[in-house]
């Protein structure tokens, strides 16, 4: 060999080394950025988007995308080099047997053809133009495939082993940032569920809590209440007692001995009324009521009712009228039960309707497509009515809208007094018959009387 050739020889050794070196630096320049980007960053996309353009300055390629699996295809994550009015986003290609991605997958290692349109494995996107090199590696997290890193150029063999190697090298990379990505998903996702507890378990606190003040504010309701609706009776018919025993120790009937006993009796009676309802009302909540069904004519319930108010309705100058019940169909229901209930309904009417008002009573059978029938009775009153606020809580215990101390006493006068049990009973027995109870009032108004549409419904059949 002469000197200049020798030479010649040298001095392309020389350039095949710098660009080697040249090579390496920036290859260990792009790995470094990308796990700078890597520690810097959370945002999954822009870890894969920063591989695929660092990786361009080590392996040139036309195509290059990163491929998740999901079920049984390949979802673009991130890509290169594809048309722009396309819908890549939406390209997924299906997983097959023996197909380039189950080969990487199985052996682990990179993949390269010199002509895709050679093998039988190839799926072309027909929408694609064809790029004849592929080069395919496999994104391996936790021992698991998960997708891989592919890339094309138009013509054959234009990969070589060195970028095969090169792309592993960044695929490690990109399996980090999906496992860093999964792991900053879940820890959000458990950090939300958390805060979510948290909210969901103050939530059920603070209800507790108001639910406890509420028991709380309505047991000491009740002993105010059963008090004050006791001790008028109580304290009449104790009256009554001094004076017949007065009368009897003096030897002396007293003149108006029937009167005294009346009274006694009515005392009596409204002692026994409240009892027999808190009595009721501890059967209804405790489920024990027991229920005697049988063919039931509301009408005649109703008759049986108003027949009760009738004294009471005259004194107080009140109308009632009653449309539709007798074209009411039979229901299978206690009769005893729905006359406690329209008892409560209309000596409700009556307390809260000023003297010279009216109540009617409407029924209707109604019949719903899918549903059974039901009949809907409504009773309307021309009374104060029922603030929209108070219209769900007046049907729990206890629960009266005045003041006890402006109730006055007896039962069927204008805002006489009451227990706060009445509509509460009537929820339950109505629920116990799968029914249905609801009051719609435009609001409570003692100088414009709005008046209260209190709407019962019932299965006729159950
Ligand atoms: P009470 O024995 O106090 O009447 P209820 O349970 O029967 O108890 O009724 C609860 C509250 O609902 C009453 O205190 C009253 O404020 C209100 N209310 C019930 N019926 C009527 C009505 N027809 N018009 C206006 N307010 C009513």
């Amino acid at each position: 060999m002469d000197t200049y050739a020798h030479n010649l020889n040298g001095r392309q050794e020389d350039i095949q080394r710098l660009e080697q070196e040249r090579k390496r630096r920036e290859l260990a320049e792009a790995l470094e950025q990308i796990s700078r980007q890597l520690s810097s960053s959370l945002n999954l996309e822009e870890v894969l988007a920063l591989i695929l353009d660092q990786l361009s300055h080590v392996v040139p390629y036309e195509r290059c995308s990163i491929m998740l699996q999901q079920d049984d295809a390949l979802h673009m994550a991130t890509w290169r080099g594809f048309p722009k009015d396309k819908p890549i986003a939406d390209l997924e290609v299906p997983i097959r047997e023996d197909d380039v991605y189950q080969q990487i997958i199985n052996t682990g290692k990179p993949l390269m053809l010199d002509d895709v349109t050679a093998d039988p494995h190839w799926y072309q996107v027909d929408w694609l133009p064809i790029n004849l090199s592929w080069l395919g590696v496999p994104l391996i997290s936790k021992d698991n495939g998960i997708g891989m890193i592919s890339m094309t150029r138009r013509e054959a063999s234009a990969f070589s082993a060195d970028d095969a190697h090169v792309v592993a090298a960044f695929s490690g990379h990109a399996a980090v940032a999906l496992e860093n990505a999964r792991l900053y998903e879940k820890i959000t996702a458990l950090n939300e569920n958390l805060e979510q507890t948290v909210a969901d378990r103050t939530a059920k606190l603070e209800k507790a809590y108001k639910d406890l003040e509420h028991l709380d504010r309505t047991k000491s309701d009740f002993i105010n209440v059963v008090a004050h609706e006791l001790r008028t009776p109580l304290t009449i018919s104790k009256g009554y007692t001094q004076v017949l025993l007065k009368s009897e120790a003096e030897g002396v009937p007293h003149p108006e001995q029937k009167m005294v006993l009346d009274g006694i009796l009515n005392g009596v009676d409204r002692i026994q009324e409240i009892v027999d309802g808190m009595l009721d009302l501890t059967r209804l909540e405790q489920d024990v009521m027991t229920m005697h069904k049988a063919d039931t004519t509301i009408s005649n319930i109703f008759a049986r009712v108003t027949a009760l108010f009738n004294d009471a309705l005259h004194q107080r100058n009140l109308a009632l009228t009653a449309n539709g019940l007798d074209e009411l169909p039979i229901i299978h229901a206690d009769s005893d039960l729905l006359f406690k209930v329209f008892y409560h309904l209309i000596m409700n009417a009556i307390k809260y309707v000023p003297d010279g008002g009216s109540i009617s009573i409407t029924a209707n059978t109604i019949s719903e497509p899918d549903t059974d029938s039901v009949v809907e009775i409504i009773i309307s009153d021309t009374g104060i009515g029922i603030d929209p606020d108070h219209q769900e809580l007046i049907f729990k215990k206890f629960y009266q809208t005045g003041k006890m101390s402006v109730h006055s006493s007896g039962k069927t006068k204008f805002k006489g007094g009451g227990a706060g049990l009445g509509l509460a009973i009537v929820r339950g027995i109505i629920s116990a018959h799968q029914g249905k109870i609801w009051v719609e009032s435009e609001g409570h108004d003692e100088a414009n009387c709005p008046g209260s549409q209190f709407y019962v419904r019932l299965p006729i059949r159950v």
